[in-house]
């Protein structure tokens, strides 16, 4: 086999029994727990139900792990800084650590924007790490379908630590903040903030901002980029968390900064802990996820209704042409969907 150890085996054909995948995961199988994801990834019906069950059997054995999210424009180093941070994670703390990411296809191109260069050279070579790139999106709607999921797989397989990547496109940011218990914003100086897609949203959502590549000749600059951030950040009024947002620079090529990235999200941790806000943000975050797969399932089922699936091309037509206002139209698919219920 080609494949170097971090990365994820390719799955094989067939569905294991249920009993199986359970012990598997539990056991910390890579290789299972990779056929586990691609199972929950699956949109066939009867894989949906053995997933289902599957997720329930292993629910005591996640929400123990610290996840983080970071978010980033391309290039701003997500990838090399995520190395470094799972490096030392690994090698200095002895823990495990598993990589998600939520790639949202290019509104141009329609393509990964994430892309398949090789990624995280030293974290795929270790045995600790478990790398699962984004999946196709195929059939499933949303954002980051099956990223949660995934996540609680890998805490179910002894991942103590789960850092999600994503690029600051459209809604990824806000489905990887919902799954997050930190999130952290990962800038490079000299930019400019547009290019960086620093809306007032995001830095809404963020509990950090690192300015990466502070090294060499750039170290100035990243520093003066670090006031200036932290200055405009002091104009947000104190959020009720009592967590104000830092911001911080490092250098994920020199490793710079990386360890203190890290104490800074245990210090979060705890102040979360403490205060009985992790276990408050996170039921929050379930209920989201449960009301959101409602509306993916709703959108799934009408997609797949016979009697909405005769009428829309026409209904479509009639609204191309000016027939129809897409109101009627579409209260006119809905009650066709009701009909058949
Ligand atoms: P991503 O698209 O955000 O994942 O960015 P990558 O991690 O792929 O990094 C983009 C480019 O920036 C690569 O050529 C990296 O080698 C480089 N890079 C990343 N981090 C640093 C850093 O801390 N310092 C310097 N000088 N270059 C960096």
């Amino acid at each position: 086999m080609d494949r170097r150890p971090g990365e994820t085996p390719a799955p094989r054909r067939g569905r294991l029994p249920l009993e199986r995948y359970i012990e598997g995961v539990r056991s910390g199988d890579r290789v299972i727990l990779a056929r586990a994801i691609t199972l929950i990834e699956s949109d066939r019906e009867d894989d949906v139900e053995v997933a289902a069950r599957l997720l329930d059997a292993l629910l005591p054995d996640t929400g123990k792990a610290r996840r983080v999210g970071i978010t980033g424009v391309p290039g701003a180093g997500k990838s090399t800084f995520t190395d470094a941070l799972g490096m030392h994670l690994i090698q200095d703390r002895g823990e495990k650590v598993a990589v998600l990411s939520v790639d949202p296809a290019s509104p141009v191109s329609g393509g990964s924007i994430l892309g398949d260069k090789t990624r995280m050279e030293r974290l795929c070579l270790e045995d600790n790490a478990f790398i699962r790139p984004s999946s196709s999106r195929g059939q499933l709607g949303g954002v980051a379908p099956r990223t949660r999921e995934t996540m609680l797989l890998c805490e179910a397989a002894g991942y103590s630590n789960i850092l999600i990547e994503t690029v600051g496109v459209g809604q990824s940011e806000t489905a990887v903040r919902s799954m997050s218990d930190f999130f952290l914003l990962m800038l490079i100086p000299g930019a400019g903030d547009e290019l960086q897609g620093t809306k007032r949203g995001i830095i809404e959502m963020v509990d950090a901002i690192a300015i990466n590549k502070a090294d060499g000749e750039n170290k100035p600059r990243a520093e003066r980029a670090r006031v200036e951030y932290a200055s405009a950040l002091h104009l947000f009024p104190a959020p009720a968390s009592g967590w104000a947002p830092r911001v911080v620079t490092c250098s994920a090529v020199t490793g710079e900064g990386v360890r203190e990235i890290w104490s800074m999200i245990l210090e979060h941790r705890e102040h979360f802990e403490a205060s009985g806000q992790l276990a408050e943000l996170r039921s929050r975050q379930a209920l989201r996820w449960m009301r959101e797969l409602v509306i993916l399932g709703l959108e799934g089922e009408l997609r797949r209704d016979r009697a909405v699936a005769l009428k829309l091309p026409e209904l479509e037509e009639n609204v191309r042409l000016g027939r129809a206002t897409p109101f009627a139209a579409s209260r006119e698919v809905l009650s066709l969907f009701r009909k058949e219920k």
